[in-house]
């Protein structure tokens, strides 16, 4: 009987001759171009996509700089087995793990500390440092005696072990160091702060094995999007895809009341009607909207997830040079990673002036594979939307101040060609880098899981969620985002699939 009173409500809400349904996807970043080919690739094509920006990709963002492509957000994929990004990209040897065009060895990391006096710290027990800390990350341990749960009691507590077990390690680095630690963690989970991260959320959630990070060579991770939509490797496979996008549509509203199609409306004061909506926006998007685009409200476990889990800040600095400073004679493949350190000094006068005190959450600087003359900045943490809002001038002066601080003792710096910045916390699409899982999400079990729920009416998924923030294993990443847009488009494929052959 329930079964028949499915199918009844099924048919009701068909509103395409064909039989096919007529499904909205908001948002054509990697989840939601996901979900569309899949669909499509299945006979479902009556697909709109409405996407806010003026261009598809959402956080993956191929921009130019000096004689480049390169990537503003999303760069490496993030390990190898069970990650569906490499699997798409490996059998077409897109991706990499070696640091140099034509190196063929393992790739060497050097790493550096480097204060905000201009002072390397002495290799005295760095290198012990950054294995014990890369030690940490793999093998989180003791999580039950933590008293508040979170990854930032975790790291402090194995990093004092560290220092006490390690006396070669000065005493005024300690804190320097356990900074410049957090900072780095914060840029692989993603938060502003990581006593914010809950270090069970990180244990449960470790990255799929094989090479930590590898590269796109000369190309960029927007090649994902064109293996998707089978642009890639052969252009006249191509799936219709782009041409089902409609630009700079930025949805203020999904009114799923009534027994009606659902309605959603842009900004522009378009009316679209669908069968399905399935929303991709980020969860910035989704904390700061989701009351405003929702009617009837969500359910309370999607806005419960919304509330819960955290969206981090992370962020990008790109410097060109015609003439790089820091290229060096090396034997083998070799990649220098500059840690910042901020003296305490420092630190203090930083944290009281509001127009730089974005420059606490410089993490490090290297080289960019493959882009021997581009030198990228990571930044994480709390005040990075100051950076994103500094006029031009202003940015680009404090660039330069970063770079003479950072780097005028130890090279004979060189007039930058090019400096640009990313503005992923202020752009109001995107409000955010990626989302992580915070003490709530875990010990509530409020998280990705819940976030991804369906909104059911009559026993059909009406408005469907996919995105990054909605995957329980690998969110925050682009392979998260892809599963999660096949995951919502399969559960709309099988659900006619049902319907057929019940009929
Ligand atoms: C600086 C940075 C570096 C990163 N590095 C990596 C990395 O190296 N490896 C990795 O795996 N991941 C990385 N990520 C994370 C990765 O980019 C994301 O996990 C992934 O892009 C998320 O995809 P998505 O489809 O869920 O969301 P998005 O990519 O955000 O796509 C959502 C789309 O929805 C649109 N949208 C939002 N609201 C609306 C609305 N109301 N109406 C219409 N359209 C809307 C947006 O414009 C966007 O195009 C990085 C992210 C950042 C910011």
């Amino acid at each position: 009987m329930k079964c028949l009173v499915f199918l009844c409500l099924l048919c009701a809400s068909t509103t395409s001759g064909n039989g096919s349904p007529k499904v909205i996807i908001v948002g054509s970043g990697p989840a939601g171009i996901a979900a569309a080919s899949r669909l499509i690739q299945n006979g479902i094509d009556d697909v709109r996509i409405l996407e806010a920006e003026n261009r598809f990709g959402g956080r993956i963002k191929t921009v130019r700089i000096g004689e480049y492509s390169t990537d503003m957000g999303a760069q490496w994929v993030h390990g190898e087995v069970g990650n569906v990004g490499y699997e798409l990209a490996a059998p077409f040897d897109l991706v990499t793990k070696v640091v140099k065009p034509g190196d063929t060895q393992e790739p060497v990391y050097d790493v550096l500390f480097v204060d905000s006096s201009g002072t390397t710290l002495p290799p005295e027990g760095i290198k012990d440092f950054v294995g014990a800390v890369g030690e940490f990350e793999k093998n989180i341990s003791g999580v039950d005696d933590l008293r508040t749960g979170s990854y930032g009691e975790y790291l402090r507590k194995r990093l004092n072990d560290f220092f006490g077990e390690h006396p070669e390690i000065q005493a005024k680095f300690h804190k320097p160091l356990t900074h410049s630690i957090e900072l780095v963690m914060m840029a692989i989970v993603g938060a502003e702060s990581a006593d914010d991260v809950s270090a069970l959320g990180v244990k449960n959630s470790p990255p799929c094995f094989g090479w930590r990070d590898l590269n796109w060579k000369e190309k960029t991770y927007s090649t994902i999007l064109d293996i998707l939509m089978k642009r890639y490797p052969n252009a006249d496979e191509e799936l219709p895809v782009l041409n089902k996008i409609v630009f700079n549509k930025r949805v203020i509203k999904i009114n799923s009341t009534g027994e009606g199609p659902v309605k959603v409306i842009t900004a522009d004061g378009t009316e679209y009607t669908a069968d399905h909506v399935i929303f991709t926006g980020s969860l910035g998007v989704l904390k700061a909207d989701h009351e405003k685009i929702f009617e009837p409200p969500l359910p309370e476990k999607n806005k419960n997830a919304i509330e819960r889990i955290g969206m981090g800040k992370n962020g990008k600095i790109l410097i060109y040079h015609d003439n790089p400073w820091w290229t060096h004679e090396a034997k083998v493949p070799t990649q220098v990673i500059h840690n910042f350190l901020w003296t305490e000094d420092d630190r203090k006068l930083l944290e009281n002036d509001p127009e730089r005190a974005w420059m606490l959450g410089l993490t490090y600087g290297f080289e960019v594979e493959w882009r021997p003359k581009l030198f990228q900045i990571w930044l994480s943490g709390a005040h990075l939307e100051q950076m994103e809002k500094n006029s031009e001038e202003l940015f680009k002066n404090q660039t330069l101040e970063i770079l003479d601080r950072f780097f005028g003792n130890m090279y004979n710096l060189t007039e930058p060609t090019e400096i640009q910045r990313s503005s992923w916390n202020t752009n109001e699409n995107f409000r955010g880098s990626y989302s992580y899982q915070t003490m709530q999400s875990v010990n509530m079990k409020s998280g990705p899981a819940e976030l991804g729920e369906p909104v059911m009416r009559g026993g059909i998924p009406v408005v469907l969620f996919a995105g990054e923030a909605t995957e329980p294993r690998y969110y925050s990443m682009v392979h998260g985002a892809i599963g999660s847009g096949w995951r919502e488009a399969d559960r709309l494929i099988n659900l006619y699939r049902e319907k057929k052959s019940s009929e």
